[in-house]
């Protein structure tokens, strides 16, 4: 079932989650190697119906992408997984057929539109819309976008030292998803210390999940919104910070970024907008003392 596309304001700027598809196939010990099943009573309140599968105990998420409209640009954060890639080792991305282009469609946006495409980082779920398959061969799906990321992104996920174990859904990523963007010329990449990037975005270093991972914060008349990226899989690592994904590559790094990002949306009390949560996939943390919760909204 999808969502139904609810649209937010950030001041002279619009955001409205594109989804791809919903997931209900992890179980909490496989996503997280820390979890243990007396975690499961405490929390059971909260995590049903929109985050757990009542029948099956898996987790529920989401794949999907933000759409950003700003006066000047139409905007992605990161593509999902895409149509037709070959992923043999990982049945959830392989040969896809998803109607994500026509639900962006559906929302008055034509690929052509798309001017800027900004990634958190070159993972399978992130990069597949990049490009889609004609004639056989990989070609840009949104030809005039620049695609930005982290130069340390592609350094790693470039070369063969990224296809070890932790990160073998990311086989073939790079060749069909990035190099065929970097061979049109429409990569741009930024410094791993993030920065400044048109006029609504900082790119926030937030390492650990991949190498070169950003966070992407939105600012516009006063107001602030943050794209999280994968610091977080599921409302479980609001109250668990402590806990990795098993798809985190720096084990510290990934536990501290995530924490500073919790900080920061209970502070600031800005608008997250996460890649994998379920429901509307965009909410609000509160922190009481050194805990954290999650609110929908
Ligand atoms: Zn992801």
């Amino acid at each position: 079932m999808v969502h139904p596309n609810k649209t937010y304001r950030i001041g002279d700027v619009t955001v409205t989650k594109i989804e791809e598809m919903r997931l209900n196939v992890a179980p909490p010990s496989f996503l997280y190697p820390a979890w243990e099943p007396e975690q499961l009573e405490p929390n059971l309140h909260w995590l049903t119906p929109s985050n757990m599968d009542a029948t099956t105990g898996n987790l529920i998420q989401s794949i999907h992408t933000w759409l950003v409209r700003a006066p000047h640009h139409t905007i992605l954060i990161d593509t999902g997984s895409g149509n037709d890639k070959e992923r043999p080792q990982n049945q959830i991305f392989h040969h896809l057929n998803t109607p994500y282009l026509q639900r962006l469609a559906a929302v008055g946006v034509r690929p052509e539109e798309v001017d800027y495409v900004l990634h958190t980082h070159l993972h399978v779920d992130h990069v597949g819309w990049n490009t889609r398959l004609v004639d056989r061969r990989w070609v840009p799906t949104f030809p005039n976008a620049r695609h930005v990321f982290a130069r340390a992104e592609e350094d790693y996920y470039g070369g063969p030292d990224s296809h070890n174990e932790v990160n073998v859904p990311s086989l073939g990523v790079f060749e069909d998803s990035v190099a065929p963007i970097i061979a049109s010329g429409q990569a741009e990449r930024i410094s791993n210390d993030g920065g400044e990037y048109l006029d609504n975005f900082v790119f926030r270093p937030t390492k650990g999940h991949s190498i070169g991972h950003m966070s992407i914060e939105l600012h516009s008349k006063g107001q602030a919104a943050l794209f999280t990226g994968d610091v977080m899989h599921h409302p479980l690592q609001v109250v668990r910070p402590d806990w990795n994904s098993v798809f985190c590559e720096w084990q510290d790094e990934a536990r501290a970024s995530r924490r500073w990002v919790l900080e920061q949306g209970a502070e600031r009390n800005l608008l997250l907008f996460t890649p994998h949560f379920a429901e509307t996939s965009a909410g609000y943390v509160t922190s009481q003392g050194d805990r954290f919760s999650w609110r929908y909204e």
